[in-house]
């Protein structure tokens, strides 16, 4: 099953995704000021204490998601390495990838790839995909990072051994706040899937049930 992600298309008016913020955090909102009062009647219990912490967490990653989208297009394009990149984001999610039992594996044709691109915002593309990727193998696995040389155009794919995305779900891909997961905020691929379009690139996305799934971006090399 393969999908273009295109949905947030739909959904550039900035007044929408300030709805579905607000929407996303009123809850665990509700949930803090629930076990506050609980606390405040005399009903204190130390898991109070840890909901509390993880309604925050959740408020925190939605506002810190929200902000990455909601900060002005002020694109400054340099020309980057695309492997040191990659090998920069590797780097950065390698205890986590331990932590989960994941290897990931590098597989790169050539070692020098320049491309033009707002290096921040393209690493928070690969730390959203590879993220994905580790979350999809509870049981731990192997992610290969393949990159191809194109007619002026780079590959970049994400190929993991995880859960799959069901045929039916697949187009809610890239969608706002559509998660499957109990903390996630379902803006990771939204807000990639913007980000490689303003450099002019595409993102496919193919996924077998329970065999795994394969995220591929396309950029311009020149
Ligand atoms: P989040 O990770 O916060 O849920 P994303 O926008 O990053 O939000 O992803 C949205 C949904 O897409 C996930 O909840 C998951 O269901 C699905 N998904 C994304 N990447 C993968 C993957 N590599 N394998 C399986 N499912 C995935
Ligand atoms: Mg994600």
């Amino acid at each position: 099953t393969e999908e273009l992600l295109r949905k947030s298309e739909k959904l550039s008016v900035v007044g929408q995704l300030a709805a579905g913020v607000a929407h996303e955090i009123r809850n665990p909102f509700t949930a803090i000021r629930g076990f506050i009062q609980f606390i405040k009647e005399g009903n204190y219990k130390e898991e109070y204490f840890h909901m509390i912490l993880s309604e925050l967490d959740r408020i925190q990653s939605v506002v810190n998601e929200f902000l990455v989208l909601a900060k002005p297009q002020a694109i400054n394009f340099q020309p980057r390495e695309l492997t040191s990149l990659l090998n920069q984001v590797v780097e950065l999610l390698k205890t986590e990838a331990i932590m989960n039992d994941v290897q990931i594996e590098v597989e790169f044709e050539r070692t020098f790839l320049m491309v033009n691109c707002e290096e921040n915002q393209l690493k928070q593309v690969f730390i959203n995909i590879l993220k994905n990727a580790i979350e999809a193998m509870p049981n731990g696995g192997e992610i290969k990072i393949q990159l191809q040389q194109q007619q002026n155009a780079v590959s970049i794919r994400f190929i993991d051994q995880g859960e799959g995305i069901d045929e039916d779900r697949i187009q809610k891909l890239g969608e706002p706040f559509y998660t499957t997961k109990e903390k996630g905020t379902g803006l990771g691929l939204m807000i990639s899937y913007k980000i490689v379009q303003a450099h002019r690139g595409s993102m496919k996305i193919n996924s077998q049930k329970n065999r795994g799934t394969t995220v591929e971006i396309m950029l311009p090399t020149e």
